[in-house]
This record gives structure tokens, C-alpha cells and sequence, in this order.
């Protein structure tokens, strides 16, 4: 189950897994923001404490040449949420549930948020090889690498109070 961590200034900075979270809380080094509903996590000596959802910081931490806005590495859940799961192939609805090379790997296309889309098992199936200007095929939009937020935002609902501008 994965947390996230915000810096001091109630920024979120990362997703940490729960098990670094409770450390962090444990060690001082960190508070607890929200628990996750009423779960609690109950250490070898009996003692109980909250799951946590959230956790902040309690210094400060920056990161030299770092950007808010830097483009998280390429994942196939976040290229999931970036096509809302769904086939990018213009006039498809289908469950976008294999990733297409746009420009296949065979013709040196990479493994890049700027060459993957979603694509439905079929519309992948007779891709193939082939580029979409010789089978006359749009995409629904462009593919661009998302912003961190994005793939934040899309990985718990209950997050989205922390990541949406009020
Ligand atoms: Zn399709």
C-alpha cells in the first residue's frame, strides 16, 4: 500500500511504501497527516498505530536542479492513467489494455512517453509493424510525458485533496 509523503510545506514531494512511511513517523522524522480509514498496523510488541495515508515531513527538504513539474520515469501504470486505460486509437472506446509502440521498435522507436499509447488488444494486434500514417489511423491525442502530479493524482483518489489546486 503506498503513502504520500509531503514535504513540510504541505507539498506533495513523492510515494513512499508504508512500511518507509512508519519508519519515517517512527523515527521522528515525519507526522502522521491521515490514517488510512481506521486500519492500524500493530507492532511485534503489541503496540498499535495508525496506518498511515499521508505523512509530512517535519523539515523541510529541497532538492538542488530539481523541478516540481520534472516528468516522472516512464511506467506502464502511469502511461495507464495518463490514456484513462482507454485505447488511443481515434473512435475506439475499448479497454486500452497493451501498450503500442507508435513508432515500432523494430524501426528504432524507444520505450518513451512520447512514442506509447494505450492501444485495445485488437487495434494492436493489426498495428503490428506498421506505422499509423500507412494504416490512416489518429490517436486521440498526442502523447506527451505527464507531469508527476498526474501520476500522483491517479494512483489514490483519497489524494486528490492534496494534489488538486482548492
Ligand atoms: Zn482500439
Amino acid at each position: 500500500m503506498s503513502v504520500l509523503l509531503l514535504n513540510a510545506s504541505y507539498e506533495p514531494l513523492t510515494i513512499v511504501s508504508w512500511k518507509r512511511a512508519m519508519t519515517l513517523v517512527l523515527t521522528g522524522r515525519a507526522e502522521l497527516v491521515e490514517q488510512d480509514g481506521d486500519r492500524v498496523v500493530r507492532s511485534a510488541g503489541g503496540a498499535e498505530f495508525p496506518f498511515p495515508q499521508v505523512v509530512r515531513l517535519i523539515q523541510m527538504i529541497s532538492f538542488a536542479g530539481m523541478r516540481s513539474n520534472e516528468s516522472p520515469r516512464f511506467s506502464k501504470k502511469g502511461l495507464s492513467a495518463r490514456d484513462n486505460r482507454e485505447c488511443q486509437v481515434s473512435g475506439c472506446d475499448d479497454h486500452g489494455s497493451t501498450v503500442d509502440h507508435v513508432t515500432p521498435r523494430s524501426r528504432g522507436g524507444d520505450t518513451s512517453w512520447e512514442n506509447c499509447v494505450l492501444m485495445c488488444l485488437e487495434h494492436n494486434g493489426v498495428k503490428g509493424d506498421r506505422s499509423l500514417e500507412q494504416l490512416g489511423w489518429a490517436l486521440k491525442q498526442t502523447p506527451v510525458a505527464p507531469t508527476s502530479s498526474i501520476v500522483m493524482l491517479t494512483a489514490r483518489p483519497e489524494w486528490d485533496a492534496w494534489l488538486l489546486p482548492a
